[in-house]
């Protein structure tokens, strides 16, 4: 596996690459691997024959009271478990290198980007944009996966791509849990045990959801009422939002439709972590 740290050289590398025909695949993380990320790398492994990972904790998609400096970076063990994963080019580039100065151009996010995490998270998804785009650029992958565990991300990113022209395949990857069902991510550290027995309820909530949703139930009001007693009833946590959304919008439903699919997105806090989590629900095929 070889590190490069520098975009330019990436960019000449990955040229050369497609110069023999090799087939690219990047996936990008901020790090701070677990079995999440490391999924993605084994689907980017059966669909290609070259694999970029990038590491960047990406100062520009951080609001200022966000967790930008205390971000886990534990690099060398990264490398490692990327190493062992198959990957060919871990791409981890300073931030200098990214932004240099005079560095001013953004990626502006339109209309999926401006519910839930882009009201929480102001300036989040066009710093978010601006990086995959670098990435896209610079990797000059086929091929990018994405985890479905960052659903409204990866609902910006498919929009990005497509008013854009980029010629680049979107693969989304389902989202892997732990087994309590606790969703894995590189905050999870930032939990006591406590919090982290406590964190299990959200995907509690998602499974009561999809259960109402198959038992036929229509109202969305009704479903996230459930939710939101489900959650509040466990110490430590505080519903920073719920709601259920048409998957590619992220527009709000009120009424689940037997032939839709609907998206619960979930952001918690638990003590002063902020986790985010969602699953698909979609009614039974003979509820009316
Ligand atoms: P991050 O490092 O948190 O920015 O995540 C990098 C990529 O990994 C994104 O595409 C995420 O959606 C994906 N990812 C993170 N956690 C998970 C998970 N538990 N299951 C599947 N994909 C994930």
């Amino acid at each position: 596996m070889q590190i490069i740290n520098d975009p330019a050289e990436m960019q000449k590398t990955a040229e050369n690459l497609r110069l023999k025909h090799q087939l690219i695949a990047v996936v990008m993380t901020m790090g701070a691997l677990h079995e999440g990320h490391l999924s993605l790398v084994r689907i980017a492994k059966q669909k290609a024959g070259t694999v970029i990972l990038t590491i960047f904790v990406n100062p520009r998609q951080f609001g200022l009271d966000e967790d930008f400096h205390r971000y886990p970076r534990p690099f060398e063990k990264d490398a490692a478990m990327a190493k062992a994963a198959g990957v060919d080019y871990l791409f981890a580039p300073d931030a200098e290198l990214m932004y240099p100065e005079g560095f001013e151009t953004q990626v502006c996010t339109g209309d999926v980007a401006s519910r839930f995490e882009g009201i929480k998270r102001p300036g989040h998804f066009n710093g978010m944009a601006t990086v995959v785009l670098k990435f896209m650029m610079t990797s000059k992958a086929h091929l990018a996966i994405f985890g479905e565990k960052d659903a409204q991300q990866l609902a910006v990113i498919k929009r990005m791509v497509s008013d854009f022209n980029i010629d680049i395949q979107i693969i989304e990857a389902p989202i892997v849990r732990e087994e309590d069902g606790l969703a894995t991510s590189s905050r999870n550290i930032y939990l006591s045990s406590q919090e982290r027995e406590q964190a299990a309820v959200l995907y509690r909530s998602i499974c009561h959801a999809k259960e109402l949703a198959a038992q036929g139930t229509t109202e969305t009001e009704k479903i996230l009422a459930e939710v939101t007693a489900l959650i509040d009833s466990a110490p430590d946590t505080k519903i920073d939002y719920v709601g259920i959304v048409d998957p590619e919008t992220f527009a709000e439903t009120e009424k689940l439709d037997a032939n839709g699919k609907y998206r619960l997105l979930l952001a918690v806090w638990i003590g002063s972590t902020r986790l985010i989590d969602n699953g698909i629900l979609e009614l039974s095929l003979n509820s009316d």
